[in-house]
């Protein structure tokens, strides 16, 4: 045993001493020598702090954040560092390392963003052939009045900062606040009143002028926000401003265009014209002519429509399509188009009709997009077909509206339908009822009906005749629940739908943002009630759980044990989630349905090519 080397204070030299000659005796008998208490925790006490030391600078090394107290003791030696100086040092290593974290992530979701939009840019093959890009938007004759023209940046920042409304481009048009100074004309504004319209909603504020500037234009605002009204009053004022230049003769027009993805928001969204047209004549106005242009119904009277001239035209794109290749009508004198629900239409795979429709513009359009939820990914690749366009965000793209109450339960599969008859009961009517599948959407109708329960049902497999029955029924408010699929997911505005029930939830955020967005509109408070059980898809629920937490509605305790992203990754500066689906609970990096869509592309490959190429295939 070699005591002397631990034995360093100069003022117990003579006890060292002692001890040495001690220690030399007691070797040689074998006895173990007398160590005095305070000598052995001194002892004790430096080899502690020698250990200390050595595993502070291997933390070091390792970039760990051990936390150590800052202070020395009484007895060590002190490091030239303080620790307080090691644990900043530390702190900040770990620092650079999360922010190099964040650094790589987002090279990664620029990258994938940047993949799919360069395939896919959102223009007609001929523009692309020929190389036609267009600079400046189209020049229409509205201003708005002087005071508002003249009045400084600063003061049409205060009203958009108070409203909400985020915008984004060059030489944003001034937001407007009311309807007359809009200068609609009166009989218009008599017949918003009439419907209790009379003060614009903020993504009317912004988005009418906008439009009435001739610009192009990205809108996205929440489920039932009044975005019809942005698009449609616009059109209807280009429409009488170029029938009181030069009425439009046989075969002519149409000069606006609406492309909706289902056949009855294409009609509800027809009605709407048609009841300001039929104002403005009767108030003396040019009489304008529009087209309901969907399948399931005969050609031949839409045909005889086209063929007499018209303004405005709105449709589904497949009959639209039909009508374009059949050249019973062009899209020659078309200067103004609207994709409505623009994402859900790509989603459900009519990207390349799109573009095939762009082919047939001859000149510059004045091209606008709208939904609640358009992901960067369908923003980016739209902007290549638009002119500068001024983007107008009311709200985060694909958050819910926060007139829903927002109620999620765990529901057995084999409990659901007789649950569904005891959640019908927490509401009066009229209540929608969503299933994703066609043969469940027939199920429960059927066990409706056999309860005594007043329903209609509508889904893609059923004749166009039976499906705008069950509409006409629906809101008439003499049938009081819909069972539908997705169908009636987008756009529709039933009045006063008191409860959404979705029976299942839809596989992706978005159609769920929809569906519950059918109740909760124009200012009005409405629930959703969704039931899921295991067999849902984790990442949805991951998205359901932070689409809850954003609208601060209540998060059931099996979705609350779901383990989720940090809200650091979540949250990449001002982006919040996918960037390719808007779902709240994961990145681009880990989304489902990118991911989904790629596997479909890459065993499509070696199909036929225009097959392997076509939206079909999203
Ligand atoms: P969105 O397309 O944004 O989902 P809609 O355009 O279908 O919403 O409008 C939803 C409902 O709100 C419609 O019934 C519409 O008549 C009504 N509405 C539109 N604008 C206003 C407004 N400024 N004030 C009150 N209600 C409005
Ligand atoms: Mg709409």
């Amino acid at each position: 045993m070699k005591r002397s080397s631990t034995q360093s204070s100069s003022d117990n030299s003579s006890k060292r001493r002692r001890s040495r000659s001690a220690s030399d005796i007691e070797d040689e008998d074998g006895y173990v020598p007398y160590v005095s208490v305070k000598e052995r925790k001194k002892q004790e006490m430096s080899k502690l702090l020698s250990y200390r030391n050595r595993r502070l600078q291997v933390v070091a090394n390792e970039g760990d954040t051990v936390q150590e107290p800052a202070e020395d003791d009484d007895f060590g030696t002190r490091s030239k560092v303080s620790l307080l100086d090691q644990h900043s040092e530390l702190k900040k290593k770990a620092e650079a390392h999360k922010v190099s974290e964040m650094d790589k992530q987002r090279q990664e979701e620029e990258k994938i963003l940047h993949s799919i939009q360069e395939t896919r840019a959102l223009m007609s093959v001929g523009e692309l052939a020929k190389g036609v890009v267009y600079t400046e938007p189209l020049k229409t004759g509205w201003r708005p009045p002087r005071y508002i023209r003249e009045a400084p940046e600063s003061k049409h920042e205060r009203i958009r900062n108070k409203w909400h409304i985020l915008t984004e481009g060059e030489n944003i048009p001034p937001p407007v606040k009311t309807f007359p100074e809009m200068k609609l004309p009166r009989p218009i504004i008599d017949a918003l009143k009439k419907k209790g319209i009379t003060q614009p909603t903020p993504i009317q504020i912004q988005g009418i002028p906008a439009i009435l500037s001739g610009r192009d234009m990205i809108g996205i605002a929440f489920t039932g926000s009044g975005k019809t009204l942005v698009f449609t009053l616009p059109i209807i004022m280009f429409s009488l401003e170029q029938e009181k230049v030069m009425p439009f003769g046989k075969s002519e027009g149409p000069y606006g265009l609406i492309i909706c993805p289902s056949r009855e928001l294409a009609n509800q969204t027809h009605e709407v014209i048609e009841n300001f047209t039929t104002v403005l004549s009767a108030a003396g106005f040019p009489s304008l002519r529009t087209v309901l242009c969907i399948g399931g119904i005969a050609m031949k009277a839409q045909t005889e429509i086209i063929r007499s001239g018209v303004h405005i035209v709105v449709a589904t794109p497949g009959r639209l399509m039909g009508l374009l290749e059949k050249k019973i009508m062009n899209l020659e004198v078309c200067r103004y188009l609207v994709l409505d629900e623009a994402d859900r239409m790509i989603d459900l795979g009519f990207e390349e009709d799109i573009r095939t429709i762009f082919s047939y513009f001859k000149s510059q359009r004045q091209t606008c997009l709208f939904s609640a939820t358009m992901p960067k990914k369908i923003q980016n690749f739209a902007r290549s077909a638009l002119v500068k366009p001024v983007t107008v965000n009311v709200g985060r793209a694909g958050a819910a509206s926060l007139d829903v109450i927002q109620e999620v339960e765990y529901v057995k599969q084999e409990a659901k339908v007789v649950y569904l008859l005891e959640c019908l009961q927490k509401t009066p009517p009229p209540v929608l009822v969503f299933s994703e599948k066609k043969a469940e959407v027939d199920d429960i109708h059927e066990y409706l009906l056999l309860k005594g329960v007043e329903a209609v049902s509508i889904h893609g497999g059923k004749d166009q005749e039976e499906r705008q029955w069950a509409i006409k029924e629906f809101r008439a408010r003499s049938k009081d629940v819909l069972v539908a699929t997705d169908i009636a997911s987008k756009g529709l505005d039933f009045p006063e739908i008191q409860h959404v029930i979705n029976y299942d939830m839809p596989t992706d955020i978005e159609n769920y943002v929809h569906r519950i967005g059918r109740t909760g509109r124009s200012g009005k408070t409405g629930i959703a009630t969704t039931f899921v059980n295991k067999l849902v898809e984790e990442s949805v629920l991951r998205d359901l759980k932070a689409l809850l937490m954003e609208a601060k509605q209540k998060v059931p305790p099996f979705l609350l044990e779901l383990d989720s992203l940090s809200s650091d990754m979540l949250e990449l500066g001002d982006d919040k989630g996918c960037a390719y689906c808007s779902g709240l609970g994961h990145r681009i990096t880990e989304c489902p349905k990118l991911e989904a869509i790629q596997q479909q592309t890459a065993s499509s490959i070696g199909r036929k090519d225009y097959l392997s190429n076509s939206a079909a295939d999203w």
